[in-house]
């Protein structure tokens, strides 16, 4: 079988989740760390599972060029959060199920049947940075 091409990795998410009022405490604290030091799109609040993901969450959209410094500030600083890091490929379902990787548990893939597998170009999303970082990692 041919390897895939990781230049088929078009960008990638991190899905931040908080179980309770604690986590989410701890979530909007990492999140004010992510928005001050990366070049990163912060998505909104989602209080309800949405989706694919079993739990509330906020997601955070970032290019390839961040992944070698981004992945690591989360594995320090994630305080006992569970993330999702899934690229984005045409292959949405894949990129759940298969090509993830988890900090912290691995939750369930809600209706996985749902996502796409062949994603046009055109409607991959942009990763669009919206923020403006002021320290270093
Ligand atoms: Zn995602």
């Amino acid at each position: 079988m041919t390897p895939a091409p990781i230049q088929s990795i078009h960008s990638y998410h991190a899905h931040i989740y908080f179980a309770d009022a604690a986590e989410r405490e701890r979530a909007a604290q990492l999140r004010a760390q992510i928005g001050a030091r990366f070049a990163v799109q912060l998505g909104r609040w989602h209080e309800q599972p949405i989706g694919p993901h079993d739990l509330p969450m906020y997601q955070v959209a970032f290019a390839v060029e961040e992944f070698a410094r981004f992945i690591p500030f989360l594995m320090l600083n994630r305080a006992g959060l569970t993330i999702l890091i899934h690229p984005n490929t045409r292959d949405a379902r894949r990129d759940h199920l298969t090509h993830a990787f988890w900090m912290g548990k691995i939750l369930p893939i809600v209706r996985p049947d749902q996502l796409p597998t062949d994603i046009d170009d055109t409607d991959m999303d942009i990763v669009v940075p919206n923020t403006a970082p002021s320290l270093s990692a």
